[in-house]
């Protein structure tokens, strides 16, 4: 809700069918969690490719990428984390309300942001988590973030001293200890084509 009394919600003349119609597809957003190298940019990266080829119109928020610019002010704090995944959810609702497939890769450890992000938005939204369990996560390491987090160059780290919570009834799950990359991104594609084609 506004905190400034004076501001009113103007409506749209654009209806979601004349978006949909514009692109042979519905938008959505299809909100990628789990814990760090689990494997969500990653996917997100190949299936924004995939679905671009196929004529989709797909665009990844990506963790890393909006803190380097819309969320460059906060830290990693759980206050400012919240803040952090309160942004995106708002972009991502008004990217799935213009139309598009919104693939978001944020680990976004809290059950009730996930949940806020579910509530604003007025598209579709579909939980993914991207189950790896720490202990192969910090075996992949790629960017050699859990040695700095052990080495307590890195505080607040999810998953060592920062918690994260598992998502209790998630829309699809893509066990990334257990499958290989291609059959994760075939099924992440797969299920996003199965809830926007028209
Ligand atoms: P996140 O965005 O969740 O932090 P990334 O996608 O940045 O994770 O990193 C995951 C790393 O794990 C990548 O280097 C990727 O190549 C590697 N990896 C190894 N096996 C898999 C798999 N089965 N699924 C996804 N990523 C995998």
């Amino acid at each position: 809700m506004p905190k400034n009394p004076n501001l009113t919600k103007v409506n749209h003349l654009v209806s979601k069918q004349d978006r949909t119609s514009n692109k042979d597809h519905r938008g959505g957003i299809f909100w990628l969690t789990g814990l760090s190298a689990s494997g969500k940019s990653t996917l997100a990266m190949r299936a924004e490719a995939a679905l671009q080829e196929k004529g989709l119109h797909a665009y990844v928020l990506d963790g890393d990428n909006v803190r380097c610019g819309l969320c460059r002010d906060l830290s990693f704090s759980d206050e400012d984390r919240e803040e952090n995944i309160r942004r995106v959810s708002e972009v991502a609702a008004l990217m799935a309300d213009a139309g598009l497939i919104v693939i978001s890769a944020f680990i976004s450890p809290f059950k009730l942001g996930r949940e806020n992000a579910r509530a604003v938005s007025s598209a579709p939204f579909h939980e993914v988590y991207i189950k790896a369990d720490i202990e192969t996560c910090e075996r992949r390491d790629p960017k050699g973030l859990y040695k700095k987090a052990r080495a307590g160059e890195i505080k607040n780290f999810t998953g060592i001293d920062s918690p994260y919570e598992v998502p209790e009834t998630p829309d699809l799950v893509l066990d990334t200890e257990n499958q290989d990359i291609e059959q994760s991104v075939q099924a992440l594609i797969e299920y996003i084509e199965s809830e926007v084609l028209v």
